[in-house]
């Protein structure tokens, strides 16, 4: 026997319909790419995405069709997203921090036959464009005065297409499983692939992020998502803002500490999201400049693993609750968040740190479990390390285009490439990528452990540890650090500072200082880059410290 209850199916236009409709006043508020800050609302941001929609539709843009943006976070990027999603046409964001090359191949392995542009990446678009012979034409994301002369196949401006459409148009009446999003991994290993997000899924996924216990935001929030709308949905953040009515504020190109600085203080920000270079770096301008946030509250980081310091820094110093997040572009990508059970939150901060750094536990509709190498269930100890596996409702079960074959295992669940613990109370811990696991002796040494506290150090701004060849141990742990500015550390003071906070065998055997540390195109330590420029390193003593 069916239910009786109405067929409404689950597509992101009626996310914006709602908005309008209920919080249609409700601002957004970008740093736009041309300089000035912007001023718009939910209704205006509708009534404009309405006219992408018909813009795309007199192109000849069908359900199904992809349609690229190479945008920040600004009010006109969010009017693409809603204008070609609501007509069910798949919205491609991409990376503009990818290397050109790829991103022209990612751009022919998607099909994409229009490009929504920011005026910062057209040169770079300019120069790949004869490779990209699919593309039709390109939108310059700019009004008619900032439109440069471009090359790029039948330009135009986007000011100029949205004054020329009407705000008419009718958006969904398809199947909630028809494709919204497009995003393409990382591809440390191989090509990207593409990660195809459906409506029914993006839609799940908001009300997922929404939950008290996961990004908790609400209409009393001033959100500034600084997570990119280029990468895994931004973490969902710009689906979730107008669903609740949520004042917006998008950042635009400026990402540096000073410039979110004077957005968080000028539009009284509650709530923001990013991974931990970006709050690195706030930190810093926020400490060199004595300054107090007046307004943030709580902040989300995830992306890469949490530097104790900075969970401690936000709430010592500035009375803001930091909450790890972990999750993927394949989950959409909110798969665990770290907010307290009962029993945690009646502690003293300083015994919250251990749990506050682990990436937390999973909302309901996210499933995981972790496994050995043959695939047998191990058990949630908070000791054991295994392949974290995961399985729910916004979770990838194929790559775009079938590539990589079946990505799910019997029963139903996809490799992360992450290892993990998670303890009884099925809190999880991140402990390394599989691939990036430093194996010492037979015994796992987790890389991100010893980072974190690493970073901890008042002079280390990056630091990095890989696993170096051993002829003794299989492999040992090389601790790379970048310093901050101006300051100068030697291997002595670093490995003083770890005594005692790690197991002895976890010490580096080594510590070197490099003038950078390369990050890759989501802002994470790039290891495949890092273990190519130490692929020659060898060891200072002919034996290294005994373990
Ligand atoms: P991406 O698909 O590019 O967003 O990368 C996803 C990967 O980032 C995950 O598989 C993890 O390896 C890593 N990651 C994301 N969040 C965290 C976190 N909070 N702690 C440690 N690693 C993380």
């Amino acid at each position: 026997m069916l239910g009786l209850m109405q067929d409404w199916p689950l597509t992101v236009d009626k996310i914006l319909d709602h908005a309008k409709t209920w919080h249609g006043h409700r601002e957004v508020v970008t740093r736009t790419v041309e300089g000035p800050i912007v001023r718009s609302t939910y209704a205006e941001i509708h009534d404009r995405a309405k006219r992408v929609s018909n813009a795309l539709k007199g192109w000849g843009v069908k359900l199904g069709d992809r349609v690229a943006t190479l945008a920040w976070n600004t009010h006109r990027h969010l009017e693409c997203w809603y204008g070609i999603m609501g007509i069910g046409a798949v919205c491609h964001t991409l990376n503009p921090r990818l290397h050109p090359d790829q991103l022209a191949w990612i751009i022919n392995h998607a099909g994409d036959k229009v490009i929504f542009v920011d005026l910062t990446f057209v040169p770079m678009l300019e120069g790949i464009m004869s490779q990209c012979k699919g593309v039709e034409r390109v939108i310059v994301l700019t009004d008619d005065w900032n439109m440069p002369q471009t090359r790029l196949p039948r330009a135009d401006c986007y000011e100029r297409v949205v004054r020329e459409q009407s705000g008419e148009c009718a958006w969904g009446g398809f199947d909630e499983n028809t494709a919204c999003g497009l995003c393409y991994t990382s591809g440390t290993t191989g090509n990207p692939k593409g990660v195809l997000y459906s409506h029914r899924s993006n839609f799940l996924h908001m009300l997922i992020g929404l939950q008290a216990d996961v990004l908790a935001t609400s209409v009393r929030d001033t959100i500034l998502p600084v997570v990119p709308m280029f990468h895994a949905n931004a973490w969902g953040v710009t689906f979730g803002a107008p669903a609740v009515g949520a004042k917006l504020v998008l950042p635009g190109p400026k990402l540096d500490g000073a410039s979110i600085y004077e957005l968080l203080e000028s539009e009284k920000v509650t709530y923001s999201a990013a991974v931990p270079t970006v709050w690195q770096m706030l930190l810093a301008h926020l400490q060199a400049g004595r300054l107090k946030l007046s307004t943030l509250k709580r902040v989300t980081i995830g992306g890469s693993a949490c530097p104790e310091s900075i969970i401690r820094t936000f709430w010592n110093d500035y009375g803001v609750d930091v909450v790890h997040a972990w999750g993927m572009t394949e989950t959409s990508p909110l798969g665990t968040t770290g907010t307290l059970t009962p029993e945690v939150a009646a502690l003293p901060f300083e015994q919250q740190l251990p749990t506050r750094l682990k990436q937390g536990r999973a909302p309901v509709g996210v499933e995981l479990k972790l496994c050995d190498d043959a695939g047998n269930r191990l058990p949630h100890d908070g000791k054991t390390q295994g392949r974290l596996m995961i399985r729910g409702l916004a979770i990838a079960k194929a790559y775009f285009r079938g590539d990589g074959g079946n990505i799910l295992d019997s029963e139903g669940f996809f490799d992360t490439g992450d290892v993990a613990t998670i303890d009884p109370n099925g809190i999880m811990q991140i402990t390394d990528r599989a691939k990036d696991v430093i194996k010492s002796g037979g015994e796992w040494i987790s890389s991100i452990d010893v980072e974190n506290i690493a970073m901890g150090h008042p002079k280390v701004e990056l630091a990095a540890v890989i696993g170096i060849h051993h002829p003794k141990w299989d492999e040992r742990p090389l601790l790379i650090i970048k310093t901050r500015p101006g300051e100068t550390l030697t291997k002595d003071e670093m490995l003083d500072f770890l005594k005692g906070k790690i197991a002895k065998w976890w010490t580096p055997d080594d510590v070197v200082f490099v003038d950078d540390i390369p990050l890759g195109a989501t802002g994470k330590i790039d290891k495949k880059v890092l273990r190519e420029q130490f692929k020659d390193y060898r060891w200072p003593a002919p034996e290294p410290a005994e373990t």
